[in-house]
């Protein structure tokens, strides 16, 4: 009935209507595919570490006594299971982020302090590979922003850099401004990317090598909570890379005023 009284109103308003209508329902379809294709990606993601697990604890149940066996599957189900979290945790993530308001919700904050504890809390991961990770150019820059998801954000491109490199190499992250924006650069040593992979790493569950992200503990959503994050922030985030010499992910961020901060408010144009 709606549709029969859109036409008719579409009839009278004239060609022009019509043709916003038809680029409406372009836009729903593609909206509905991506939600689509992300269910569908999801239940594949969450189905192979159940059903793995599922697998262990028959092969735990039908071999009791053999020691061996028993931690074998036991450490493999514990594996499993932390993927299963992270997964579960990047999940909740990623639909937390589609409610946030950072207009409303954000305070000041400042970059150093949140880029130090994404620093702290890749430490174990970076010292498990022999990775020195560096900050450098610390003068204080302030966002308008969610600080918890910032963390997150800046975290991601961290554990990523050290993800993606071999032992013994370096990590150096700068803190920088430029034309009201505050620029933090995440730069690796590591595997690097091709072009057409530095184009499709933002999407969710796009992976270069699968097996590979797998076995390290990534779940394919890493960058996509990050370009949701920056961008919910009014944000961009880059890539720069070359194949075999390593990775420099940028995220830029509108800088607030001085004035600004006292008032905590975001900026003008928001
Ligand atoms: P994952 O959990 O697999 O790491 P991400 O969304 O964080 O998922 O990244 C998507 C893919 O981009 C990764 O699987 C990896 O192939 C590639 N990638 C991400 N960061 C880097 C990096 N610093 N160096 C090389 N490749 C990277």
């Amino acid at each position: 009935q709606g549709t029969i009284i859109v036409q008719v109103r579409a009839a009278i308003l004239g060609e022009e209507y019509i043709l916003l209508l038809a680029d409406d329902r372009t836009e729903i379809t593609r909206t509905e595919r991506i939600r689509n294709d992300f269910v569908a990606n999801v239940s594949h993601e969450l189905k192979t570490p159940v059903g793995a697990i599922s697998l262990l604890a028959e092969a735990l149940e039908a071999s009791p006594d053999d020691e061996d066996a028993v931690r074998r599957f036991a450490q493999r189900m514990r594996k499993e299971s932390s993927r299963l979290a992270a997964l579960v945790q990047d999940i909740i993530e990623l639909s937390r982020l589609q409610g946030a308001d950072i207009v409303h919700q954000g305070k000041v904050v400042d970059v150093n302090e949140v880029v130090a504890e994404a620093v702290d809390r890749s430490r174990l991961a970076a010292e498990a590979k022999n990775i020195s990770v560096v900050v450098g150019g610390t003068s204080a820059h302030k966002v308008f922003g969610d600080p918890d998801l910032l963390v997150n954000a800046f975290r991601n491109l961290i554990d990523n850099a050290i993800r993606y490199s071999p032992g013994n190499t370096k990590v150096g992250i700068g803190i920088r401004d430029r034309d009201g924006l505050v620029s933090v650069s995440v730069a690796d040593q590591g595997e690097g990317l091709k072009p057409e992979d530095q184009e499709r790493v933002f999407e969710r569950f796009y992976r270069v090598d699968a097996a590979r992200s797998r076995q390290t503990g990534g779940t394919g959503l890493g960058l996509s909570i990050v370009k949701h994050v920056v961008e919910n922030h009014g944000g961009e985030v880059t890539v720069w890379s070359q194949l075999g010499r390593g990775s420099t992910f940028t995220v830029r961020l509108p800088e607030m005023e001085e004035d600004q901060g006292a008032e905590g408010s975001p900026p003008a144009d928001q």
